[in-house]
């Protein structure tokens, strides 16, 4: 053994810094919360390349006087807490007054803040955590600039993954404490290149929906149990949204995001998770004793005082119901519904002499179950598969090159595949870019989609992409369709049309008919089903020998 000596205060920075810095995600990890603990309405986020060129986050919180500044690199230098028993009762985000140093000592580190109340602004430029350069400046809030990140910890750089998934953990960092937070804005710039953009929200509702889609909170029950000063808040989706593998499963505690397995694993015992995933959002409030942030330098992991509390509650919440059963009475009330909702329609000539609308007759319509209509027309009864028929017409958009008609993702959606799926997708980006599909490679078992074509915009991207992956799948195995293509247009028309459980009204009954009409095939789905049988009045006469 050779002698024992005290390390070097560098090398000292550098063992801390890898603790809380495992890689650029935790630098801007680590600055938004000092921007959300200094009570910013807004935290703009820059990178250039994957974080490791420069990181810049700009807030409009309560700055750092100038007398502090300097102070706010060193060590465990907090304003936060000041003595042990305040670590048990933490409020804030940040407590351990280690970021800005750790940050410091592997950067190159420009700071730019004022004070609130004061009328001064301070900018301080370190290297390696050394002061350099002490200023005068100009500005609001607090801007914190961090660039060449590891610069002097090479290994540390070189354990870095792919800059795709580099890149997804920041997208993914900013998501989360978006999530958190809905009173903040929030907006993120990769390579100049905006990514997220998210407005103030009135409402916790409101935020997960600019951030995991309104299909998210459609498709996901809403349920919240309170207890002995906890309180759960529970998003979890329905099982529409589950999927093969693990995807959006936030859990929040006191509006951390953090991962814990007693959450989880009540979870999918509680709601008796079997094959698929579930996704889910989870909000843990507790009050501030009964957990324990102070268990992991990147305070990821928590622990619970009460555990068993924990999943007691989660275990109670997946009992309580949300009533989603249809109500019959008002189904029956409903019959043959008359909704003279057409303002917009737009009148054609359609379906060939089979019967004529008119802008202001509303359409009659019987809802037979299983999407199936039957709809009064002037000689006889059309019934029509309303499902089919709106496959039908999506299919034909595809086909017709929809790429003219892109709509560009606000919230790129970053897609997790199973490897398979994602070798088979990667190898076809071009097929699904010649049908209005704008995806690309996105490393680490994922691509990221950015634009669809405009019709699909409400449908479930995932599980399109999951349905494309397997289509090919099919197509590699057994070959016999020329049109690989069709098949798979077929499987997205299939994905983004009405289905019996989306209600219907007349004047999409209407709008519906005149699509249909001008298709290549109006009576076939594109599997080659029928979607509509016409009975005239004549014959169903006849069935009485009138
Ligand atoms: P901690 O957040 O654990 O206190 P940090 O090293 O992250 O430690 O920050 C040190 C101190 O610097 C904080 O306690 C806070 O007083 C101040 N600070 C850091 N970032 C900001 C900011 N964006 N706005 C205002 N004050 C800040
Ligand atoms: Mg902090």
């Amino acid at each position: 053994m050779k002698k024992i000596k005290i390390l070097p205060e560098a090398l000292i920075g550098k063992i801390a810094a890898g603790e809380v810095v495992e890689r650029p995600a935790s630098v801007i990890k680590e600055l938004i919360e000092n921007s959300i603990d200094a009570d910013s309405h807004s935290i703009s986020v820059y990178v250039k390349e994957y974080g490791i060129a420069e990181i810049k986050v700009i807030d409009d919180g309560e700055g750092i006087s100038s007398e502090d500044v300097e102070l706010s690199f060193q060590r465990h230098a907090t304003s936060k807490i000041e003595k042990e028993s305040d670590l048990f009762r933490i409020q804030t985000l940040g407590f351990r007054g280690e970021a800005l140093y750790s940050i410091a000592q592997i950067s190159k580190t420009r700071i730019t803040t004022q004070h609130r109340d004061e009328p001064l602004c301070t900018e301080l430029y370190l290297i390696a955590g050394e002061i350099v350069e002490k200023k005068p400046a100009v500005t609001k809030g607090t801007s914190i600039q961090i660039n060449d990140l590891f610069f002097n910890t090479p290994v540390r750089k070189k354990f870095l993954k792919a800059p795709a998934t580099e890149k997804a953990h920041i997208i993914e960092t900013v998501q989360n404490y978006a999530i958190a937070f809905p009173q903040i804005a929030f907006y993120l710039n990769i390579d100049g290149q905006e990514i997220l953009n998210i407005p103030k929200a009135a409402s916790l509702q409101e935020r997960i929906s600019q951030i995991l889609g309104h299909d998210f909170i459609e498709n996901s029950e809403f349920r919240s149990i309170s207890k002995a000063g906890y309180k759960i808040e529970l998003f979890w989706g329905k099982e529409q949204l589950q999927r093969r593998s693990r995807m959006r499963q936030l859990i929040f505690v006191n509006k951390r995001p953090v991962k814990d397995s007693i959450v989880t694993s009540s979870l999918y015992k509680a709601f008796q998770v079997r094959d698929m995933h579930p996704q889910f959002a989870i909000f843990i409030y507790l009050p501030p004793e009964k957990v324990d942030f102070n268990v992991h330098p990147a305070k990821k992991e928590i622990r619970f005082r009460e555990p068993n509390l924990i999943s007691e509650l989660i275990f109670k919440i997946s009992a309580l119901s949300e009533k989603t059963e249809p109500s019959f009475v008002a189904e029956s009330e409903r019959i043959w519904d008359k909704s003279t909702n057409s303002s917009n329609f737009e009148q054609s000539p359609l379906f060939k002499g089979e019967f004529f609308l008119t802008k202001e007759e509303p359409v009659q319509f019987l809802n037979l179950g299983d999407a199936i209509i039957a709809i009064k027309q002037e000689d006889g009864i059309l019934f029509l598969d309303y499902h089919a028929a709106h496959e039908r017409i999506n299919f034909e958009k595809l086909l017709k090159g929809m790429s003219d008609n892109i709509y560009r993702l606000v919230f790129p959606e970053i897609i997790n595949l199973n490897p398979k799926d994602y070798a088979i997708i990667k190898d076809n980006l071009s097929i699904l870019r010649e049908l209005g599909i704008e995806a690309e490679d996105f490393g680490n078992n994922s691509v990221i989609v950015r634009g669809i074509p405009q019709f699909l915009k409400n449908a479930d991207i995932v599980s399109i992409i999951e349905s494309i992956a397997s289509e090919i799948k099919e197509e590699i195995i057994k070959p016999n369709f020329a049109d690989i293509k069709g098949k798979i247009a077929a499987t997205i028309a299939c994905h983004s049309s009405l289905r019996a459980n989306n209600p219907i009204n007349s004047f999409e009954i209407k709008k519906l008919l005149i699509e249909l009409g001008n298709t290549q095939d109006p009576d076939h789905c594109p599997h080659g089903r029928p979607l509509k049988r016409f009975v005239p009045f004549c014959e169903i006469k006849r069935w009485f020998m009138r």
